[in-house]
């Protein structure tokens, strides 16, 4: 890790964190998930987990995940507008043997499988969150095998910057739920564009195909011209019921999102908790590690929130 990432204060972290992470334990990120309900606002909730050091530890996060899934299910009546609150996961989160780490990533396959069989069985859509370009055939294999098993509820993203993604449209399985992004994983440039601004046009361009082809569109990016131009072309072309808006948690989007509501748009915060403040605080050095630039958006938003 960079020396200058670990020798920022734990509290310094902390205080800059706070707005974007839903607490400490289930039930607080429960509570947010709640308020935003109220907002009409839905919610997609993630455990962050931080490097998997023992199997216990993974299988401590699929439980909670079985965990999550049967708190949603429970909360589901509460949802408005029928966007009833969903999951995302990371696969990296339940192995010892990362692909990042040249591993074969042992035993996350099976970890998800066990939770996309109990968040069908209870009703529940999931969303295998996109990891750095070492997950991404794993993640499409396994998202077909779901598919092909009729875990019709799973949904997938894909991340724009990588030149592969353009092909990767046709591996989708049919009518599958595709969240949009830019890709929050440095890539290198043998792999990936490197400019943001083209980098989402392809989202604009990916997203009416996936549009045409049926699928159901979730439109995750913070930037307002681009959710503009998104909407300005699919609500009149496809309608509200074929995607919504997806932001994080934390991220100061109000205007916006009224605005969106205001035009029937549907609109989904990631929300991302941790079980104990030391986990939430370690990953996100590591995320301030892999992406410096982060620091950046962090006071950016912290200066606009004021
Ligand atoms: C709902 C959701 C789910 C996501 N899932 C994935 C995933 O599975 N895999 C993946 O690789 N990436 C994921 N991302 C991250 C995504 O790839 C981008 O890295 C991130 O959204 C920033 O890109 P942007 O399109 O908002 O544009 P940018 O130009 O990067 O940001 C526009 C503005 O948004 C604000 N902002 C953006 N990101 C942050 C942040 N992290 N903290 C504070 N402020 C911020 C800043 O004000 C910034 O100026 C997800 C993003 C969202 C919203």
């Amino acid at each position: 890790m960079n020396p200058l990432v670990r020798l920022i204060p734990s509290p310094l972290v902390r205080f800059f964190a706070r707005p974007y992470v839903a607490g400490d334990s289930l039930e607080s990120a429960l509570a947010v998930v709640e308020n935003l309900q109220a907002l009409g606002i839905g919610s997609t909730l993630d455990l962050l987990a931080e490097t998997i050091e023992t199997r216990e530890a993974a299988e401590r996060n699929v439980e909670t995940y079985l965990e999550m899934v049967d708190a949603v299910a429970a909360g589901t009546e509460l949802a408005r507008n029928g966007r009833a609150p969903t999951l995302s996961l990371k696969p990296s989160s339940y192995t010892t043997d990362p692909f990042d780490a040249g591993g074969h990533a042992d035993g996350a396959a099976d970890a998800v499988r066990r939770i996309a069989e109990h968040a069908r069985s209870r009703g529940v859509p999931l969303t295998i969150d996109m990891e750095s370009r070492h997950w991404t055939d794993f993640t499409l294999d396994l998202l077909a095998e779901l598919h092909a098993a009729g875990h019709d509820h799973v949904g997938a993203v894909l991340q724009t910057r990588l030149h592969r993604t353009e092909a990767d449209l046709d591996r989708l399985p049919k009518g599958c739920r595709v969240r949009l992004v830019i890709g929050i994983y440095q890539e290198p440039e043998s792999v990936a564009l490197l400019d943001k601004e083209t980098m989402k046009e392809r989202m604009l361009a990916f997203a009416r195909i996936l549009l045409e082809r049926g699928h159901f569109v979730e439109y995750a990016t913070h930037d307002e011209r681009w959710v503009r131009q998104f909407v300005d072309f699919a609500l009149p072309n496809h309608g509200p019921e074929r995607f919504e808006l997806q932001m994080l948690f934390g991220v100061p989007r109000a205007k916006l999102v009224t605005e969106m509501q205001e035009r029937g748009c549907a609109v989904r915060q990631y929300v991302p908790f941790a079980l104990s403040w030391p986990m939430a605080i370690a990953y996100l050095r590591r995320r301030l590690d892999e992406f410096p630039a982060m620091i950046w958006l962090v006071l950016e938003n912290w200066f606009r929130r004021k």
